[in-house]
């Protein structure tokens, strides 16, 4: 079918040679041939269909060249960006579209102000520049995703068979008014992450006759482009299941089911190819990631605080470098193309939405209120008073973008280009893993003489590190009771953080596994795992060299406790906390306990993800009598996925509490 339309592309793209006669011109500004001398390591993505979607949603763009941004090509010459964006591999925009996002004196909302006249101008310069164009269609007149679905004014009050005749007429018009610009759409989607929700519509009842009704229209006016429907949450086990089951049911017809994924939310890449490849299995659909992004930075650039930052409760896979953002595209690209099989793109989410201006908050607040180069302006309050109008402002994804705030690209855009011929440079740092220690207020500070180099090719190795902590500190640290400390440092010329927690007296053994063997610790099997045993090696150790180890490739093989008494505690209240980290998990059941005199008294849930995850939590509430034993431990339970489940225990604390 892509092949197909390919063909398609080419006549159009000839006939519109022979209307501008501009004949002789190439037309198309894709890269086609490897990028040399890039300094960014990309490992090759195997296999890669010619045709697949490399995708970069550039909504913005049209509201940030208004208020004043330019966009560099990477020698720094002032360039426009659809053209930097397809010479560096980029051959499809993403375009969203409200209905009508202005208030009642033509104020913009915001986002980019992106109503269809919006989209033509991208349209036209991403056709202009060799790139066909993908259509996000919220349904809405302001954003629309898995926490907000609301109904475009025009349409409020109407029946569910007006709206799906307002739904058919309004994305008609819209792809009619593309098309009489010449612009190439090859895919549009009907409702932007429409998890249980469209246009103010909160049943599947009545959605599939929207998204129906929208479906219709794109058959109408691009024959050859494919229908999109979108969600968000791929870790919400069985709900894309139960999408695409109520899609059959009501006979929807489109051509995509596609996901957003966000690795600090949307858990391991290795789920989403298993949830969406059991979508194209029984559904028989086409699959994708219709959104992705990644930080290169924990900094803000434009005064309005980001999504991401260095807090959070979050997952975060790769560094926050460009690096690590270039890595991340790669593995998800490599994903869609090898971990599925009806995988057909990957789109980046807004690479190209940057800082307006570098001074100030007021300085650019006046712009993101003028050109609607924020997420929202203070007039989204005539349609959304209670978010929007309320918490309006600048950008909160600069530091995903792939353009510096200088308008600069970074090398990491090229990683569409370079993902499909490899381009593995030398071996080097890229960041420094930050270091933890526990220490408890009896014990001896020993900083570590080693952390983990994070390498550009996202493997871990030790190298050495030189701390910034003198004897003054070192005597605060000893004397200042419970507290948190941070400690600078730097290894390989790179920066390093090390995290001393002082805290209460530890009464565990051995509670790190630097004893290098079990000791006080106690195993009791209930499965048969191939490895389960005290490990040295320093790049999987949450603090120093050794840590509890255990893979099993069976199924359901990973099912044991580690666990340790003690006694002769005083009477009083305690504490007990402990980390994990691993993946391939399956179906798991993994939490930390706590018994006193062998009656479970607390209980607290953990989990496996992502290799360096690690999940820390902490049983709270123990209260022991005079001569009670307390036993404290972690049971583990995995069903294995992939290669089986595996994974890291480390950091063991039973501390008293007051
Ligand atoms: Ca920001």
């Amino acid at each position: 079918m892509l092949m197909k339309h390919a063909a398609i592309i080419l006549i159009v793209s000839m006939l519109a040679l022979a209307f501008t006669g501009c004949a002789g011109k190439p037309v198309s500004r894709v890269s086609t041939e490897k990028i040399e001398g890039s300094s960014l390591y990309v490992k090759k993505v195997e296999n890669m269909p010619d045709d697949f979607i490399l995708g970069m949603d550039a909504s913005s763009v049209i509201a940030e060249e208004n208020s004043g941004v330019k966009y560099y090509d990477f020698e720094g010459n002032e360039q426009d960006v659809f053209v930097t964006l397809a010479e560096s591999g980029v051959n499809t925009i993403r375009v969203r579209v409200w209905n009508d996002p202005y208030d009642e004196e033509g104020h913009g909302f915001g986002g980019g102000n992106n109503g269809i006249e919006t989209a033509i101008e991208i349209g036209k310069r991403a056709t202009a520049a060799g790139m066909r164009l993908l259509v996000d269609f919220h349904l809405s007149d302001f954003w629309a995703d898995p926490g907000k679905q609301m109904v475009p004014r025009a349409w409020k009050g109407m029946t569910i068979e007006q709206k799906t005749a307002a739904v058919h007429d309004f994305v008609r018009d819209s792809l009619k008014a593309l098309k009489k610009n010449r612009i190439d759409v090859c895919m549009v989607q009907i409702g932007n992450e429409t998890n249980g929700a469209l246009a103010g519509e909160t049943t599947w009842f009545n959605m599939r006759y929207l998204m129906q009704a929208g479906s219709e229209a794109v058959r109408e006016v691009f024959p050859s482009a494919l229908v999109a429907l979108h969600f968000a949450n791929p870790e919400h086990e069985g709900s894309y299941e139960n999408y695409a089951k109520k899609l059959a049911e009501y006979e929807v017809d489109y051509d995509v089911f596609a996901s957003s994924y966000y690795p600090y939310w949307h858990g391991t890449l290795d789920n989403l190819s298993k949830v969406l490849n059991g979508i194209s299995a029984r559904y028989g659909k086409k699959v994708m990631v219709m959104e992705t992004s990644y930080a290169y930075t924990a900094e803000d650039t434009d005064f309005n605080g980001n999504t991401i930052g260095d807090g959070g409760n979050v997952i975060k896979p790769y560094p926050f470098t460009v690096q690590g953002q270039a890595n991340l595209v790669r593995d998800v690209i490599d994903t869609v193309v090898n971990g599925m099989t009806d995988g057909i793109g990957v789109v980046y989410w807004e690479g190209t939405w940057i800082s307006v201006g570098q001074n100030s908050w007021e300085e650019n607040h006046k712009l993101w209120e003028e050109f609607g180069s924020g997420w929202a302006s203070s007039y989204a309050a005539a349609y959304d008073p209670v978010d929007a109008g309320k918490y309006y402002g600048g950008c909160a994804v600069d530091n995903q973008a792939m353009f510096g705030p200088d308008g600069r690209p970074f090398e990491s855009l090229r990683v569409f280009n370079l993902a499909r011929y490899g381009n593995e440079t030398e071996i080097k740092a890229d960041a420094i893993e930050d270091a933890i220690l526990y220490v408890d207020l009896n014990g001896t500070i020993t900083l570590p003489e080693t952390v983990n180099a994070i390498m550009n090719d996202d493997s871990r190795q030790p190298v050495a590190v030189k701390w910034d902590a003198d004897e003054a500190l070192f005597d605060l640290m000893y004397k200042g009771g419970v507290a948190t400390y941070e400690i600078t440092g730097e290894a390989d010329g790179l920066p390093a953080k090390c995290t001393v927690n002082m805290i209460e007296y530890n009464f565990l053994q051995n509670h790190s596994f630097e004893d290098g063997e079990l000791g006080a610790w106690r195993v009791i099997e209930r499965g048969n795992a191939d490895q389960l045993f005290v490990e040295s090696k320093p790049t999987d150790s949450k603090t120093g060299e050794y840590h509890m180890h255990f893979w099993s490739a069976a199924k359901n093989s990973v099912d044991f406790s580690l666990e340790q008494d003690v006694e002769g505690l005083e009477a009083g209240e305690y504490k007990f906390t402990i980390s994990i980290m691993g993946g391939d998990s399956g179906a798991a059941e993994i939490y930390a306990y706590a018994l006193v005199d062998g009656e479970e008294v607390g209980r607290a849930e953990m989990s496996i993800t992502y290799y360096g995850a690690w999940d820390t939590v902490t049983v709270s509430g123990i209260n022991v009598a005079e001569g009670q034993t307390v036993t404290v431990g972690i049971s583990v339970k995995c069903e294995g996925a992939g290669n089986g489940a595996w994974g890291k225990i480390d950091d063991a604390m039973l501390n008293s509490v007051g």
